[in-house]
């Protein structure tokens, strides 16, 4: 048997309850959590954001300062950080405070434009983690890192410009959550670093046509890489998913390898959920057309029991097929449906849900922003949940949609592909409609499809039963993550 890692930090620039903006933070919440339960010891570190201040009453936790001040050579300045820390769940998760970088209203950017100095932030952040694991005089065996905000950390760890520390023995595991978001700035920027040298020609893993490469830097650094699902790790390897890294993740020693996510089960639990006006479960679902009638009514829509009602929760941007809907919508509402979509991100997107609004008030109720419990609302209220994504590494939501008993239409790239089975094509064991291709005709055909099912009530009903019981818990996926820090040391 290979032994366990004795102590692990988990790097991230988001984690839930703290501040999140996406899966990457359900993840960091999760995974450690999970594994500390299991008996492995890990720690979290992320930025200390407004966010993480403000959240504390609700989150059910509170800051401490802890005794460790950095200083931080970012160039020729020097900035100084306080270290705070907190328990929750059973995991310790440390902040890194600068306020300059981290008291912002958002994480990385407003709605019309990213933040000009997150490389900045960034940077300072991942040499913060650096110089903390070596302040902390306790080593850490493994660092799982993840994406790009963290993809410099095994360079500044090998250049040991942080006092001695363990000088670079930690080994290291890169996780990909979405390759679209590389952290791409001008060489100008090197000098921040502070590592030794001009040029960027001397980085070849961090170069990148001229450029620096955060996310380059982590694939091509790490001890292991891996990603969030299967399809999406094969995908990645090509010219069309690869975004441009596709050599560098073919020419790795040990091939990148998927492990799909979980779902965190006491969050997302139709059993339990505080967040829904009635509870259920997989043996009695009345409680779930409450949840419908709820919802449908929360939206100013108009409840009806036989109209289906289908819903979407994105952050939207392009990746997410917001296009192929806009692209269909107006045919999908001239169909017996409803639809109600929670949503925040680029501009154009929302002018369209508010043009949406405006032109089928009685059908369609676009809601803009970020509301977690709402999100549960929809998860339960819903009949069919849309994510025809262009891409997808692994998503979430079509996971708690299995377990709410919500039927998923998904184009089944990624994680969508390796988790969602289709009733056509396998009636005996599918969960959800698959788009045949990245088009609006696709997705209109598997919402017809989708409303001939919803009529046929005893197979819907066994359809929902199946998505219900299908394992989506995390402790298959920490197994597996524990499986791969074994074999790293
Ligand atoms: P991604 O990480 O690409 O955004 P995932 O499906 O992996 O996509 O995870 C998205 C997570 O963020 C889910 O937990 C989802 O419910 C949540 N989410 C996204 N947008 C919103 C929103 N506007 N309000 C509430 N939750 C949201």
């Amino acid at each position: 048997m290979k032994k366990l890692p004795k102590r692990i930090l988990f790097v991230s620039s988001e984690s839930r309850p703290f501040a999140s903006t996406g899966g990457l933070a359900d993840v960091a919440e999760a995974l450690p959590n999970e594994l500390n339960q299991m008996g492995v010891k890990i720690d979290r570190i992320m930025p200390l954001y407004r966010k993480v201040h403000e959240g504390q009453k609700r989150g059910g936790y509170e800051l401490q300062r802890s005794t460790h001040t950095l200083q931080i050579p970012m160039g020729s300045e020097t900035i100084q950080t306080e270290i705070y820390f907190t328990e929750l769940h059973g995991t310790l998760t440390y902040f890194v405070n600068c306020e300059e970088f981290f008291d912002r209203t958002e994480l990385y950017a407003l709605p019309n434009r990213e933040y000009s100095d997150n490389f900045n932030r960034f940077l300072f952040f991942q040499k913060a983690v650096v110089a903390l694991i070596d302040a902390l005089g306790q080593p850490y065996e493994v660092l799982h890192l993840n994406d790009w905000q963290t993809g410099m950390i095994p360079l500044l760890l090998e250049k040991g410009i942080y006092g001695t520390g363990r000088g670079g023995h930690e080994k290291t595991l890169y996780t990909i959550h979405n390759l679209a978001y590389q952290g791409l700035y001008p060489a100008t920027n090197l000098y921040k670093t502070n590592l030794p040298g001009n040029f960027i020609s001397q980085y070849p893993d961090l170069e990148y046509y001229g450029q620096l490469n955060l996310m380059k830097a982590g694939i091509a650094g790490a001890t292991r890489v891996n990603t969030v699902s299967p399809t999406y790790a094969e995908e990645i390897r090509t010219e069309k998913f690869g975004c441009g890294l596709e050599g560098v993740l073919s020419n790795l020693a040990h091939p990148v390898i998927g492990i799909v996510n979980g779902v965190d089960t006491k969050a997302w639990n139709p059993e339990t959920d505080p967040a829904l006006p009635a509870n259920y479960r997989l043996k009695s679902l009345s409680g779930k057309e409450r949840c419908k009638q709820a919802l449908v009514e929360e939206a100013g829509l108009t409840y009806k029991k036989e109209t289906p009602l289908f819903v979407m929760i994105s952050r939207l941007v392009d990746q997410k097929g917001i296009t192929v809907i806009g692209q269909a919508m107006e045919q999908l509402m001239g169909l017996p449906l409803q639809f109600i979509l929670l949503g925040s991100g680029q501009e154009i997107y929302h002018k369209w849900i508010q043009d949406w609004n405006q032109r089928w008030p009685e059908k369609f109720k676009g809601i803009l922003g970020y509301d977690s419990e709402l999100s549960h609302r929809m998860e339960a209220g819903a009949d069919f949940f849309f994510m025809p994504s262009e891409f997808e590494p692994c998503g979430l939501n079509q996971l708690y949609s299995l377990r709410y008993g919500t039927i998923p239409v998904v184009n089944p790239t990624g994680g969508l592909k390796d988790t969602v089975t289709d009733v056509r094509q396998n009636p005996a064991h599918g969960t959800g409609l698959l788009m045949n291709s990245y088009t609006p005709e696709a997705l209109l055909n598997c919402i017809q499809e989708g409303i001939s099912l919803f009529h046929h009530k005893q197979q819907f009903r066994q359809v929902r039963q199946r998505g219900m019981a299908q394992d989506v818990t995390w402790t298959r996926t920490a197994q597996e993550y524990l499986d791969l820090y074994r074999d790293l040391i």
